[in-house]
């Protein structure tokens, strides 16, 4: 069973098929995607300022050129005992992801694989309506990632320091961008 759960930037789908990966043991989050610009801009709207400064203290999340990367760490699949261990997103638990929506990216809240949105041929509607969705946010957030990044370069040409001043200046930024942009707006945080 396919779900989507249309909220702008904060839209969300799942599958039932992931529970039962047929890729991996840990699904997707075997490869957490980087936490980009928009992604933490949106993260910091929702009030996330000091779990990103907590994150980046206990090394969870490291600095990359765009924004944050995910460490991987290897750890039981699952919560049987003797259960193999893999590598894979620091934040995936034995049950899931042990993270809020409001602290994943986009990709990690948006992604279906092809397997999943073509598993049951009575769903394909919901599967076209999750690829049409899917094409248009992750459009509207590259369109905005690179607006960050450029006020990014201009403004931190040595790179940015990913504290507490950077974040409030990041949303102020963010916040300046959507009001010129079309993207749709958030969901209340
Ligand atoms: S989207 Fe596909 S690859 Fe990812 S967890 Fe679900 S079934 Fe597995
Ligand atoms: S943040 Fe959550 S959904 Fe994204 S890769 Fe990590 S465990 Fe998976």
């Amino acid at each position: 069973m396919l779900r989507l759960t249309l909220l702008g930037a904060d839209s969300q789908t799942g599958s039932s098929l992931c529970a039962k990966c047929p890729h991996s043991a840990a699904g997707c989050c075997v490869a957490p995607p980087p936490l980009t610009l928009t992604d933490l801009a949106r993260i910091l709207k929702h009030d996330g300022r000091e779990w990103l400064l907590a994150e980046l203290a206990s090394k969870r999340l490291e600095p990359s050129a765009r924004g944050l990367s995910i460490r991987r760490t290897k750890a039981r699949v699952s919560g049987e005992r003797g259960a193999p261990r893999l590598t894979k997103c620091v934040f995936h638990g034995v049950t899931g992801c042990t993270i809020e929506h409001t602290r994943r990216s986009v990709t990690c809240n948006m992604y279906i694989c092809e397997s999943a949105l073509t598993e049951d041929k009575a769903e394909s509607a919901v599967a076209g309506d999750i690829r049409d969705a899917h094409a248009r946010i992750m459009s509207d957030q590259v369109r905005l990632g690179e607006r960050l990044i450029e006020a990014m370069s201009k403004a931190y040409p040595e790179g940015p320091p990913y504290d507490a001043a950077f974040f409030d200046w990041l949303v102020f930024t963010y916040e300046q961008a959507l009001i010129t942009e079309t993207v749709p707006p958030l969901s209340p945080s």
